[in-house]
């Protein structure tokens, strides 16, 4: 068996071997040790053949998804090894094989997945210069692809689709990306695979062979090159992971980054678009406020929609007029919405479906959902929008599968698929007779019954049944006198003792017989269902695609109702103007009615650049997040929080707040900020919408107002880049931008002063703040009576010198204090010489003394000598 155990693991290197033994899973050596720790159980040894005991430790068959999906989501691949005979039947070692890998990207465990988001797994190729990119969820069947130029767009992709594992080429993982940071940091599983996944013709033919396509042409795969690489290298790995044929993937959509808003993965993260920034939860997230939908599919689509939004004008009115269409009928909607509720997630259904992992349960709840869809159907073809009659035609009612669930399975089945009680009484003569035949066995049992009380006189005898021995007679102790010859004893009990005959035990063959037979046609019958449904897998993946989609716009314009959004007017001038937005998760967050609402007006032209000034904590990183996540708003198809909006469709956001966030990478806050407006300032057009607060914060006064007032320059400059901007500064020396620099105004956001406080206003008007009121903010945020006092002194005293005098005063003192520093390298290396000069006296010193002969001095020279010494010193 060891030697079976080594070879199989020579094999699977990579992964930890799950060996099946009896009711066990075990694991040996390395992968002992390592499962024991991670998964908290008993490491104990095992004797196999060699000096050592060899590490051993199992986990009970019964329980393995548990253990299994704890040391996948911790990034570890699992190898599981089956018995694939029986044991009873087996000649010498048990047959063993490996039927499945696990790995993070392609758990099919759905309840180990959070419902609300895909798992992906992702596939990278670089090669000349290009990433070849392809994603897939095995437990929805989306499987895309595209191709890439460039590290940091790949990036975005990565941070978009934030897969749970990522498979590579070698010259990816040694390209210079950063994988520990993508392990450590983003949490992905990295592994990059052997070259030959990656050979030119073995991936052309995997997917041909796959799509059962004569080219790939035909797929619209023929202008793609590493893209299709990645495709087919993926698809290898899934097809070897899964030892299944995986049907249903059913297409491979290419498709291309150019068609979305680019947004960088710190634009996401700051914009906190599905997740907070800090707490890395969904609540405060945009996806919290927006996601009303009824269904995991439909959670998943919205999100997919907030990752990508769009940059066409007719898509993003399509969406809008679906959303107003279903504003106009809240009552329809509602009822969808109602429909909606008990559908389950189609997608992972007709995935598990299609793996043959679906039980009867899965049918029942894959029934009550189709259940739903006419209905659906019905009140969507009411509709006029565009997109929603489009949805209506994908969506296919599905009827003769809903008929067939219906016809054939029994409305409450068990899990176990081998135990019978699955097929429904009708559907199929043969299991109908053979169900008869087990109730007309019960009545022969019950004559039996009748007929050995009579014949033996034992009044309380009694036919009954167990697993282990079968069907017998029990006759209690007080009987056990009458009991005849004939019987033959098989076990004795406290009180009684159980009998079995040649005639019960022909009763028993028969029964037992027929429901063995039964069974196995149950379960037969149960896998040619299963199997007509998954042959229809493309109807329903449309399908579940359509339901996605009616329960987003259904989920998008509820949203909009309920915050008093309003439709955003869309146009490719470029201009933004807002009246009275607001920020959509800051105004959920705060008590209603709260939050002040405020405009925004950009526009390509004399509006280009915003400078936005006014104490910490006035509001300005929320003005200009609200911005721009209204503006994101509206490019996905969702209505807006403002009274009114204007929105010039924007290529690309990017924005430039705060780097706290960015700290556990160990690079320095203001490295971190450069990086990122280098980024910015290569990578925007003047098309795209960047929010930049306090650029220069990380450096000294000077530095960081030179480095924010050429950044504002560059950005204003329509030859150089001209793009609309936001920029929240400290630096009150900017606001002399305006006027001098075209397209640049001053805004800020207003306080009002209130004794020795500040109240503020949250309101946004033009000009510069002429304070900053840090003291009165320290104050509210509870900094000491005594230093509060101390700093207002401090601040008297400075206002009160002339600020000039002032400045050349302490530059004089800085002259004056740094010219004996500039002349310290000379005195160092004086006192470096005297310090030298001093040892040699010191020495010559002592020496003198040494050589003093004291017993022949007179008093006099002995003071003299002293003397003369102390001089030296
Ligand atoms: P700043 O960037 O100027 O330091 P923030 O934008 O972080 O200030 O705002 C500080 C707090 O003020 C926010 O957490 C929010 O609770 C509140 N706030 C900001 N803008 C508004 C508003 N328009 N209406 C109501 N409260 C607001």
């Amino acid at each position: 068996m060891m030697q079976q155990y080594m070879s199989t693991k020579e094999q699977y290197k990579d992964c930890i071997l799950f060996y099946r033994l009896g009711d066990f899973y075990e694991m040996f050596f390395d992968d002992a040790v390592t499962a024991s720790r991670e998964l908290e159980i008993t490491l104990t040894g095992k004797d196999c053949g060699q000096a050592e005991r060899a590490p051993m430790c199992g986990i009970p068959y019964h329980a393995v998804e548990g253990y299994l999906n704890k040391l996948v989501s911790k990034g570890y691949k699992v190898a599981i090894c089956e018995q694939v005979e029986d044991p009873k039947q087996a000649k010498g070692i048990v047959k063993r094989e490996v039927i499945r890998i696990v790995t993070p990207g392609t758990n099919l465990n759905t309840q180990a997945l959070d419902e609300t988001k895909n798992n992906y797994i992702m596939c990278i190729v670089y090669m000349a210069d290009r990433y070849g990119v392809s994603v897939s969820d095995i437990t929805t069947g989306d499987y895309f692809m595209t191709e890439l130029d460039s590290s940091r767009k790949l990036m975005d992709e990565i941070t978009k689709f934030s897969p749970a594992e990522i498979i590579c080429n070698e010259p990816f993982y040694v390209s210079g990306i950063d994988v520990e940071d993508m392990k450590s940091r983003m949490g992905i599983t990295v592994y990059s695979l052997e070259s030959w996944y990656f050979d030119d013709d073995l991936c052309r033919r995997a997917l041909m062979e796959h799509f059962e396509v004569k080219t790939l042409a035909g797929l619209g795969l023929g202008d793609y090159n590493c893209g299709v690489i990645a495709a087919g290298a993926l698809l290898q790995y899934l097809l070897e992971t899964q030892k299944s044929s995986l049907s249903n993937l059913t297409r491979l959509t290419p498709y291309v980054t150019g068609k979305y808003m680019i947004l960088d993965s710190s634009t996401r993260r700051n914009l906190e678009l599905c997740e907070t920034l800090r707490e890395k939860q969904k609540r405060g997230s945009l996806m919290w406020v927006l996601d009303k939908t009824k269904t995991a599919m439909g959670a998943r689509m919205l999100r997919s929609f907030i990752e990508q939004p769009l940059i066409d004008k007719k898509e993003i009115n399509r969406r809008l007029d679906a959303v107003e269409e279903l504003n106009g009928n809240a009552i329809c909607r509602e009822e969808i919405r109602e429909y909606l509720n008990p559908v389950y997630d189609l997608e992972r259904l007709i995935s598990k479906i299609s793996y043959k992992s679906a039980n009867p349960r899965d049918l029942i709840a894959f029934k009550s959902s189709l259940e739903m869809l006419p209905h659906i159907k019905y009140i969507l073809k009411g509709f006029r929008s565009e997109l929603l009659l489009e949805i209506e035609e994908q969506l296919d009612a599905l009827e003769d599968i809903f008929h067939l669930i219906d016809a054939s399975i029994t409305e409450e089945p068990p899990i176990a698929i081998k135990e019978g009680g699955i097929i429904k009484t009708g559907y199929s003569e043969e299991i109908d007779k053979l169900r008869n035949s087990k109730t007309e066995g019960k009545t022969w049992l019950a004559e039996l019954e009748a007929k050995e009380r009579d014949s033996t006189g034992i009044k309380n005898l009694k036919i009954k049944y167990n697993k282990v021995f079968g069907y017998y007679l029990e006759v209690t102790n007080s009987f056990k006198d009458l009991v005849p010859e004939r019987y033959t004893r098989k076990q004795t009990l406290t009180n009684a003792e159980r009998y079995i005959t040649p005639e019960l035990k022909e009763l028993e063959d028969m029964i037992l017989g027929a429901e063995d037979k039964l069974f196995s046609m149950e379960y037969d019958m149960f896998c040619e269902i299963r199997d007509t449904i998954a042959k229809e897998v493309v109807r329903i993946q449309q399908t579940a695609k359509a339901i996605a989609q009616t329960d987003v716009f259904a989920s998008l314009s509820l949203v909009a109702e309920h915050n008093h959004y309003v439709r955003p007017d869309m146009n490719e001038k470029g201009m933004i103007d807002i009246k009275g937005g607001r920020h959509p998760v800051v105004e959920k967050m705060i008590n209603n009615d709260m939050f002040i609402s405020n405009d925004t007006y950009l526009d390509n032209g004399s509006n280009r650049i915003s400078i936005i000034t006014g104490p910490n904590m006035a509001g300005k990183s929320t003005y200009m997040r609200q911005t721009a996540l209204i503006v994101l708003m509206a490019q996905l198809g969702s209505f807006i929080p403002a009274d009114s909006g204007k929105v010039g469709i924007v290529d690309r956001i990017f924005t430039r707040v705060g780097a706290s966030d960015d700290l556990a990478s160990g690079q320095s806050t203001f490295m971190v900020e450069m990086t990122e407006v280098a980024n910015i300032l290569r990578n925007a057009t003047r098309n795209s919408l960047l929010i930049l607060d306090e650029i220069g914060r990380g450096t000294s006064t000077f530095d960081g107002l030179s480095i924010a007032w050429a950044v504002v320059e560059h950005i204003s400059n329509p030859k150089l880049l001209g793009a609309k901007t936001l920029f929240a500064t400290h630096y009150h020396e900017l606001t002399e931008l305006e006027g001098k620099i075209d397209a640049v105004h001053n805004y800020c956001i207003a306080v009002k002063e209130k004794g020795d406080d500040i109240v503020f206003l949250r309101k946004i008007v033009k000009g510069g703040a002429d304070k900053s009121y840090g003291i009165q903010v320290a104050k509210l945020a509870g900094v000491p009576d005594t230093v509060i006092e101390r700093a207002k002194e401090l601040a008297e005293e400075l206002s009160n010198a002339d600020i000039t005098d002032k400045v050349s005063e302490i530059k004089a003192e800085y002259g004056e204090k740094k010219k004996p520093k500039k002349q310290k390298k000379y005195d160092q290396v004086d006192v470096a010489q005297m310090s030298l000069f001093e040892t040699v006296r010191e020495e010559d010193i002592m020496k003198e003394l040494s050589e003093i002969d004291v017993g022949n001095m007179t008093p006099l020279d002995a003071l003299n000598t002293i003397y003369r010494l102390q001089q030296k010193l």
